[in-house]
């Protein structure tokens, strides 16, 4: 009896769920957000079906009857849209990478997209959005739990990808880009095309020569960087986590995993904390760390010593 209302739960729930993936297709397909926030340097426009409208900036609270639409309109604060298009223009003109973008931003004190400090992975995001062009994209990403969206379809989603968080929630996965909905000029653009397409292929050319990032254990890597979130970083305090080091040798490339702070990772030598963990290979042999537990994470050795 009850693993039979247990079923129709269950598929209340899918049907719902597929009525609100066609809801948000047909919203997103003509350009319309469907509950995102707005992207730097933007502020959300709600307008009414009488044509009123009302400015909605990320942080504030605005109840929005159903019937009202919501389009991207350029921020009414100048230092954003300003930051912004230095960002854009600054990578397209300049060699200078996102670290020391953020680093200027951060010296100058203007408050990054949430409020505090930039990060590189905040502004490769940025240079990375098409909806400053004017071009609204959605489904990106795959978070339901029982539906996925791949254009304008609506596909039951493989159970197998499926991991539910400890809080419940689907965990989210990237959708490949033909699956995405993308809508050309549905607001104001921010950054002229060329520039954006500059910035862009820039993008694309570094990215292919240097690979790193953090990494977890997986089966793919053999489960290396085991210990990735459960290291703590001796100077800061923060969890650290695997990356891969690359070193030239005698015209040979030799890469090894090693653990690196995510203060450090994240902020650079300028982070918050003023953390200067940075591996040292010529102090990783050092029998004792001393108490400085990045000695021997640095060494990527699989046993901690005596200390
Ligand atoms: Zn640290």
């Amino acid at each position: 009896m009850s693993g039979i209302k247990a079923e129709s739960n269950h598929q209340f729930l899918v049907n719902m769920s597929r009525n609100v993936s066609r809801g948000l297709i047909n919203t997103a397909m003509s350009g319309y957000l469907c509950g995102q926030s707005a992207p730097y340097g933007f502020d959300r426009m709600l307008v009414d079906e009488n044509a009123h409208k009302q400015r909605v900036r990320n942080g504030e609270k605005f109840a929005k009857p159903r019937s009202w639409r919501v389009k991207l309109v350029p921020s009414d604060d100048p230092v954003k849209v300003r930051t912004l298009q230095w960002l854009f223009e600054t990578y397209a003109t300049q060699d200078m990478g996102y670290r020391a973008m953020a680093d200027v931003l951060n010296a100058k004190g203007i408050p990054g997209p949430r409020g505090g400090r930039w990060f590189d992975s905040t502004i490769r995001a940025i240079l990375l959005n098409q909806n400053y062009v004017g071009t609204f994209t959605w489904g990106k990403r795959r978070e339901g739990k029982y539906h996925r969206v791949s254009g304008t379809d609506i596909l039951v989603r493989d159970g197998a990808e499926v991991s539910v968080s400890p809080r419940g929630k689907p965990n989210a996965i990237d959708n490949p880009r033909e699956a995405w909905i993308v809508v050309e000029n549905t607001h104001e653009a921010l950054v002229d095309a060329a520039t954006f397409g500059v910035v862009a292929s820039k993008i694309e050319r570094r990215s292919r020569k240097n690979s790193t990032g953090y990494r977890t254990h997986t089966k793919k890597n053999g489960d290396a960087y085991l210990f990735t979130g459960l290291l703590h970083c001796g100077q800061c305090g923060r969890v650290m986590h695997g990356a891969t080091s690359t070193r030239r040798k005698d015209g040979k490339t030799y890469k090894y995993p090693r653990y690196i702070c995510s203060t450090f990772t994240r902020g650079g030598i300028n982070n918050e904390t003023g953390c200067r963990h940075a591996p040292s290979r010529s102090r990783s042999n050092s029998a004792s760390c001393g108490g400085n537990c990045e000695t021997w994470t640095s060494n990527l050795t699989q046993q901690r010593p005596e200390c």
